[in-house]
């Protein structure tokens, strides 16, 4: 098993863990983007949000809400992101489902955005479409 998300989740790699359960283990990521940016990992290994189980799906949620409560009573952040990257194209460094849970302060310089686009009405519908129909 070469997952170092595998290895840290089940506590074979020592981790900074904020929480842990039968199913979870949240830790502090190491590149943190603000105070206590933390990670989510289930102990169970899924590459991704395409492979992860309806029920650990369900659960990541109740979860990631959990720890935005504690984060802002605990550091008093100004607000919160979650942030979740599936695939290479789309920022995904370890292959190993993980949801970021990223404390945010005013003024803190971070920048978790996208480029707005300007689609046509024509665009958007013919998407729509696409993944509708
Ligand atoms: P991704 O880009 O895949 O969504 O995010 C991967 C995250 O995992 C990055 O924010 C990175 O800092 C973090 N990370 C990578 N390796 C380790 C590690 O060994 N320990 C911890 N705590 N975080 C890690
Ligand atoms: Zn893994």
């Amino acid at each position: 098993m070469e997952c170092i998300f595998c290895k840290i989740a089940n506590g074979e790699i020592p981790s900074k863990t904020l929480y842990e359960d039968e199913q979870f283990r949240v830790i502090l990521d190491i590149g943190a983007a603000t105070r206590g940016h933390a990670l989510i990992l289930p102990k169970k290994h899924a590459d991704n949000l395409f492979e992860l189980p309806d029920e650990l799906a369900a659960e990541v949620m109740k979860l990631a809400k959990k720890m935005a409560l504690t984060l802002k009573g605990k550091l008093h952040c100004d607000g919160l992101n979650l942030v979740q990257n599936n695939g290479a194209a789309a920022g995904q460094t370890v292959s190993h489902f993980h949801l970021h849970v990223i404390p945010r302060y005013e003024g803190d310089n971070q920048n978790i955005n996208w480029v707005p686009g300007q689609p046509s009405q024509d665009e958007l519908e013919s998407v729509r479409k696409e993944i509708t129909e």
